[in-house]
């Protein structure tokens, strides 16, 4: 099963060549989330061969312009090209306000329902849950109120194993993998633990982006297998950081290492970095898992399961 994240932009406040603004683009099971939408991620997407009609939720971080100025004129665009099916968007409580009064303006009536939903700014609240993924929010420091987003897999069924699936008859299997014993017709108790293995652990993704180093985000990020945070400066610039509630990467690499993440991907670089090899060295020295994000790069999330 697919879980993965395209970066489709990894640059801070200010265009840079070869840069954009910040989007990602997650794939859970086939199913295709956004994370942010900065200025151009309509453009970003076109050039990852995606097909935007299949976004069914876009997740907001924050009011600045280069974590949402690009989605207005995606959801006008998903009107023009007939949409139909409902878009979630998840937000600061200042969303809504700016998209209904865009569509005013224009006297856009949308051809599908979207639901904008405001986000609480609260370290493990639920943003959005169903059966296969559950996305928790995380309470990130910075100049306007900004919260990540925690993606966790649902526990998948138990699997049956393959020598003893010839003895279950078929309209017990469904109850068997979803951790129940085998009662046959005799009355006799197969119990779950002889029948099934447990199935994989549930892979996880962190998007902290943008936020001064926040040490109290650790227990929220324990174990995550791929954890995304920002990291706008090198150390040299720490006091710039500190001023302006971005972080380093060396800060970013901490907070990796001390909630025992499997990788962090590093981005949202400022547009002074032509080359951000500094900003992977400072951080690896801390915490040796470290990639940079990439326009256009797909990462894997944890180990693929089949
Ligand atoms: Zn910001």
């Amino acid at each position: 099963m697919r879980f993965e994240v395209t970066t489709l932009g990894t640059g801070a406040a200010l265009p840079a060549r070869g840069r954009y603004p910040s989007a990602q683009l997650l794939n859970i099971h086939e199913r295709l989330f956004l994370i942010d939408c900065g200025e151009g991620t309509q453009e970003r997407l076109r050039m990852a061969q995606v097909n935007m009609g299949r976004i069914e939720r876009v997740f907001i971080s924050h009011m600045h312009g280069d974590h949402y100025l690009g989605l207005m004129g995606l959801i006008s665009s998903l009107h023009l090209l007939g949409r139909t099916a409902p878009l979630g968007v998840h937000g600061p409580r200042e969303l809504r306000e700016v998209i209904e009064v865009q569509l005013r303006a224009s006297g856009t009536y949308l051809r599908y329902p979207l639901h904008i939903q405001p986000v609480e700014h609260v370290s493990g609240a639920v943003v959005f849950r169903d059966n296969q993924v559950e996305v928790t929010g995380l309470a990130l420091r910075h100049r306007v109120e900004c919260t990540g987003f925690l993606f966790r897999e649902m526990p998948g069924p138990r699997k049956l194993l393959k020598e003893k699936v010839a003895s279950i008859p078929h309209y017990a299997r469904q109850g068997v993998k979803m951790g129940g014993d085998l009662v046959l017709p005799d009355g006799s108790v197969v119990p779950n633990s002889e029948l099934t293995a447990p199935p994989p652990p549930p892979r996880s993704y962190a998007y902290c982006s943008d936020t001064a180093y926040a040490p109290e985000l650790v227990p929220f990020l324990r174990g995550t297998d791929l954890l995304y945070h920002e990291a706008t400066f090198s150390e040299a610039l720490a006091a710039r950081a500190k001023e302006t509630m971005h972080s380093t990467a060396r800060q970013a690499a901490t907070l990796a290492r001390d909630a025992g993440v499997g990788q962090l991907m590093l981005g949202h670089f400022s547009s002074r970095y032509k080359d951000v090899s500094v900003l992977l060295h400072e951080a690896t020295e801390v915490f040796p898992e470290t990639l940079l994000s990439e326009e256009g790069s797909t990462f894997q999330v944890g180990r693929p399961h089949l």
